[in-house]
């Protein structure tokens, strides 16, 4: 945990299209659980930082210096969803984001809350938190359209030197890369063991797809193994922790089967996008799935509204803040405010199995609850 005053200073964008509306109402129960918890002795100071599209309109740029400054000098930082702009030559603003400031662990706890609809016979069994590796893998968008003369060359050059005429392999190819490295597969699994012992979870598991691709993903897998080996041999010894691994489709079916099974879990960067969603989906859907994404080493985290930014609700006060107020709670877990974190989370459990809930989750029109009215519901179980 990373040590702030009782009264810190911390950056936020709202974001954009629904941004407005669920950062308003987070923030009161944010404000709400903070003094319920610590009076009047701790207090947050929310200071506003620009991203998207009011950085753009206001400052000429998307993604302005001094809120990445901002940013990098308070470590933290919680931020709504945040529409690209076309013609800025960034791919991503979030993936912009993550890059400034090497955000290199994607880190997404999955849980299920009673009275959310669920596909599962017993959703209850899922509580697996996620590390997606953040910098490396396909990600890093190194690829080669087919006819350029770049593939020709490669595929002369595999077609000489390796063994590749038994498989396809024609000239009107397009070929990726996919970078996996030893410093990025072990800083991931590091985090992840080190999150898997703070808070007393046994089962770290390596989901890979080593099984076809034995360098990159094998290589995740191996170098998890060593990492465990080296520098968590007491620990393993002892039984606070177990590795294991499992091939990413094996994965997929399992999360459904028998969820009980995963505590954390470490993944590539792609393998993890595809079992986020999924896991998400079997708890109730991105409108309540946190995340952040952190460097363990420098401190550096930013905590997120998983989801986009609706532009269809947008501004009309329908949306339901639970990814932003959870990804909160991750927040106040961060800086050692977990009597915060619990406050908001039972507050949210409790208003749930009131049967209260937003458009997205209510089991019809006639029974949701505004942005407004939900956040309230909430600050009620609170006080
Ligand atoms: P973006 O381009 O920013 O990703 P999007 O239109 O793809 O925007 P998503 O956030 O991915 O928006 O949402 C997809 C669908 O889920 C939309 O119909 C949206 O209304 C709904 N949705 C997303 N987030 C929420 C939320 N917090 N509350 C309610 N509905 C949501
Ligand atoms: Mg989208």
């Amino acid at each position: 945990t990373l040590v702030v005053p009782d009264n810190p200073t911390i950056p936020f964008i709202e974001g954009d299209g629904i941004g407005a509306d669920i950062w308003e109402n987070s923030r009161a129960v944010f404000d709400a659980a903070v003094s319920y918890t610590y009076g009047s002795t701790r207090h947050v100071e929310w200071k506003q930082v620009l991203a998207g599209k009011k950085a753009h309109a206001q400052c000429g740029t998307s993604l302005p210096s001094e809120t990445i400054e901002e940013i990098r000098r308070s470590l933290i930082a919680i931020k709504g969803p945040l529409e690209t702009p076309v013609g800025e030559g960034i791919r991503s603003l979030n993936v912009a984001l993550r890059q400034e400031l090497d955000l290199y662990a994607c880190v997404r706890p999955v849980r299920y809350f009673a009275g959310i609809e669920s596909p599962l016979k017993h959703p209850e069994n899922t509580d697996i938190t996620i590390f997606r590796e953040n910098t490396e893998d396909i990600y890093a968008g190194i690829e080669w359209n087919a006819g350029t003369s770049e593939v020709r060359k490669v595929i002369d050059f595999l077609q000489h030197n390796m063994n590749v005429t038994k498989i396809r392999f024609p000239q009107t190819s397009s070929i990726g890369i996919k970078p996996i490295s030893r410093e990025g597969s072990e800083r991931l699994i590091r985090s992840a063991i080190e999150y898997a012992l703070a808070h007393k979870l046994r089962h770290v598991t390596l989901v890979h797809k080593g099984n076809i691709q034995k360098f990159t993903e094998g290589g995740f897998r191996r170098w998890g193994y060593e990492l465990a080996q080296r520098e968590y041999a007491n620990e393993i010894a002892d039984g606070r922790l177990e590795i294991n691994d499992i091939i990413a489709d094996n994965f997929l079916q399992q999360i459904l089967l028998n969820p009980q099974r995963f505590d954390v879990v470490a993944l590539t960067n792609l393998n993890g996008d595809y079992a986020s969603d999924a896991l998400a989906a079997q708890v109730g859907g991105i409108g309540i799935s946190p995340g952040a994404n952190i460097n363990y080493a420098s401190g550096h985290a930013i905590f997120e509204a998983t989801h986009g930014t609706a532009p269809d609700i947008a501004g009309q006060n329908k949306a339901n803040p639970s990814s932003l107020l959870l990804s909160g709670c991750m927040m106040f877990e961060y800086i050692g405010w977990s009597k915060v974190a619990d406050v908001i989370r039972e507050a949210l459990q409790k208003t749930f199995a009131a049967g209260l809930f937003t458009a997205d989750l209510a089991p019809s029109a006639r029974t949701a609850l505004s942005t407004s009215d939900f956040a309230q519901a909430v600050i009620d179980q609170i006080s």
